[in-house]
């Protein structure tokens, strides 16, 4: 997860492998909300776990839902239509598939059973019109308070216990606006039909429908039947009870397999496809329709239940003009794929876009513009005409993670013939959150680029200048892969310990490095590392292992057999490398290289609250002579001795903590940007 101000993706050549994709928004937050209705438990396969799942959870736990975790799967004891808990502020995010059906189910709730709910979320939130579901609620009898301004959450929705709901007439929703309003409805009013059957009239003409059906798939697994007359009016049934179903499985989301559909199309070209796991041709979610618009643009999709495969078929894609009514989040990857078309592509029905996370039509139009696109917009449709020239840019994402997703795919663009490539800055990456936390990990996982395209920062420096900990936070910053390089040796020292491969022996040591099984990985307390399977972390940090790889790292053909896997973490979308020769000879075109340097003094300083801090004794005149020794030792070898790159830039870091060190490497990367008239240097 990139938890970072933005990501800047290299500019990316080709894409195959297979992806497993999250689990649907719109599947699992509609069954939490049936599973916390219904009677009984519920256990709940691949929820998806994000920023919109999370809300709805946290709101049935306060309304006093039973819910355990057992590894992959999530037990949901519900409420069987009984308000346990009569007075609650929920906080909704920016999740409208939590907002919707909760202020209907608690409006209804509270009117009959008595009670008093807040629901409220964050500003982006309190602009997304409620106003058609609150209209449709009021003359039922439900007591709902505009917090806020009227006709936006926040709300607050309360009753008397005890009163009955006017449903004698059928209720009307408007459909035009947002479909959710008549899936809040559907979902919520089935706790109401002791009397009578209750029927739904919907006035306009409603978008959305594939999501209506999602929403009556779905109360049929939970025992309700729900009667369809074309899509104006809908039933549900006299003494409705929501029956757990036991136990249900969450589909991958189809939206998200939009992403990667457009992948395969613009991206899969010779090799193997890109192979799409957890949703395909069997799916309930209207966005799987994608498919076909990608088809029409030139994609070569094979699907079967669970998966689809795609390749790319005809090249350049082809433009086309879509009515998306029905798949409105989808088509904003269709909007992305039009960059590599060979001519304009027109979106229309898309209304619903402007009432979305944001204005999604402003959005992608102000974006697309910057990489190059022409693009034309009007209330309810967008064209897009691909790049001439193509411009690097820093992308906005306005808080919307399908922004984000879709932006990421314009970094394919040397496919189109961008000269030079562009690399693509997405803002604020970790707003993918919302659906797809790992989204950045997965695209990179199957993408391909030219390792000369991806950006490399080496950190070299004396032992004790803190070289180590700038580059990890320097990683971390830019969302890039570290490689510490030093670790390799001392690695290779270990094992050679461990083998009884005697330390001068360089044959011996380099067959040794050249099958270095080491893994890196991340714990709540540091990175931590595993040699032949087993957790070598501390003991890497020793000094003796230091002093061994001192005396292995000086063995060219160690030095040779460990060249190939060092090369290997050059990975998109960038490595930050530190150690000895990373500048010299592994990245010797390394745009940015840094030398890190402080006082004899500091560094003895540094090396013994360090061992204070780990119980060990020490003396800094001591350490300062060893420091002294291992620099004399480390500087005057033949065999890449310590001195710095000749184009390295110098930092002394004597006097400065570690967040200033951090920002000056991070001021001088932004200097070698090409964003830097698009976006100021984040260096704080
Ligand atoms: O950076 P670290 O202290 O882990 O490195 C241990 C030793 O490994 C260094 O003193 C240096 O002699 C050697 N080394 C090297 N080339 C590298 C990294 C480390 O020779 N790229």
């Amino acid at each position: 997860m990139f938890d970072i101000p933005f990501l800047d993706l290299p500019p990316l050549r080709g894409a195959s492998g297979t992806v497993r994709l999250p689990g649907s928004k719109s599947i699992s937050n509609r069954v939490l909300l049936l599973a916390g209705l219904a009677e009984g438990t519920t256990v709940v396969h691949d929820l998806l776990d994000s920023d919109d799942t999370r809300v709805m959870l946290d709101a049935l736990r306060a309304l006093g839902c039973g819910l355990e975790r057992e590894g992959p799967t999530l037990r949901v004891t519900g409420l069987g239509g009984r308000l346990q808990v009569h007075d609650a502020k929920l906080f909704l995010g920016n999740a409208g598939t939590a907002m919707r059906p909760l202020t209907a189910a608690l409006a209804v709730l509270a009117a009959t059973q008595g009670g008093r709910f807040e629901l409220s979320g964050v500003p982006r939130m309190h602009e997304r019109p409620i106003r058609d579901l609150v209209a449709a609620l009021r003359p039922l009898g439900c007591t709902i308070d505009e917090l806020g301004e009227p006709g936006y959450p926040p709300l607050r929705v309360s009753g008397a216990p005890g009163s009955r709901l006017a449903t004698a007439q059928p209720i009307r929703v408007r459909g035009d606006v947002s479909s959710q309003f008549l899936t809040a409805l559907l979902l919520a009013l089935p706790l109401v039909t002791d009397e009578r059957a209750i029927v739904i009239e919907v006035d306009g003409e409603l978008i959305s429908k594939p999501y209506v059906e999602i929403t009556i798939n779905l109360l049929g697994r939970f025992g309700i039947d729900v009667r369809r007359d074309g899509w104006q009016r809908f039933t549900l049934p006299r003494h409705s009870r929501y029956r757990s179903p036991g136990a249900i499985h969450v589909e991958a989301d189809a939206s998200s397999a939009s992403y990667f559909v457009a992948l395969g199309a613009i991206a899969a070209h010779g090799g193997a496809p890109v192979r799409i796991e957890g949703v395909g041709s069997d799916s309930i979610q209207g966005d799987i329709r994608f498919v076909d618009a990608a088809r029409a643009m030139g994609a070569q999709v094979d699907s079967g239940p669970g998966w689809i495969e795609v390749r790319r078929g005809r090249w350049p894609l082809q433009g086309i003009a879509i009515d998306a009514l029905e798949i409105p989040d989808a088509a904003m990857t269709l909007a992305a794929m039009a960059l590599y078309a060979g001519g304009p592509t027109r979106i229309t029905g898309i209304a619903s876009w402007r009432v979305k996370e944001t204005d999604r039509i402003a959005a992608m139009s102000t974006e697309l513009r910057k990489l190059g696109a022409a693009v034309v917009e009007g209330p309810d449709f967008i064209e897009v005409a691909p790049p001439q020239r193509w411009t690097p840019a820093a992308l906005h994402t306005y808080d919307d993670h399908r922004m984000a997703m879709c932006l990421s795919l314009a970094a394919f663009n040397p496919l189109a013939g961008a000269a030079p490539p562009c690399p693509v800055r997405i803002l604020d990456p970790k707003c993918v959150a919302k659906t797809f936390p790992d989204y950045f990990e997965a695209l990179l996982g199957l993408a391909a680029a030219d390792p000369a395209d991806i950006p490399v920062i080496t950190i070299d420096g004396p032992t004790a200048s803190g070289k180590g900990t700038l580059a990890a936070a320097v990683a971390e910053r830019l969302g890039y892969h570290l490689l510490d390089s030093g670790a390799l040796y001392r690695a290779t020292g270990l094992a050679a310990q461990w083998d009884g491969v005697a330390p001068d022996d360089e044959a011996g040591l380099a067959r040794l490095a050249g099958v270095l099984d080491l893994r890196f990985g991340h714990g709540p307390e540091g990175s931590r590392t595993w040699l032949r399977g087993r957790e070598v972390s501390t003991e890497l940090r020793l000094e003796s292992a230091g002093q061994l790889a001192s005396r292995v790292s000086a063995l060219p053909a160690v030095r040779a057999a460990l060249t190939g896997l060092q090369l290997a973490f050059r990975r998109a979308p960038g490595l930050v490398a530190d150690g000895r020769d990373m500048g010299t000879a592994i990245f010797p075109t390394a745009p940015l290289k840094v030398y890190l340097t402080a006082s004899a003094a500091e560094r003895a300083e540094r090396r013994h609250k360090q061992f204070i801090s780990k119980g060990i004794s020490s003396n800094i005149a001591d350490l300062r002579a060893d420091l002294e020794a291992r620099d004399a030792r480390d500087s005057s070898r033949s065999v890449s001795p310590l001195r710095p790159a000749e184009d390295a830039l110098l930092l002394d870091n004597s006097q400065l903590s570690i967040d200033e060190s951090v920002a000056w490497v991070l001021a001088w990367w932004a200097r070698r940007s090409p964003f830097v008239r698009a976006v100021a240097p984040t260096a704080a």
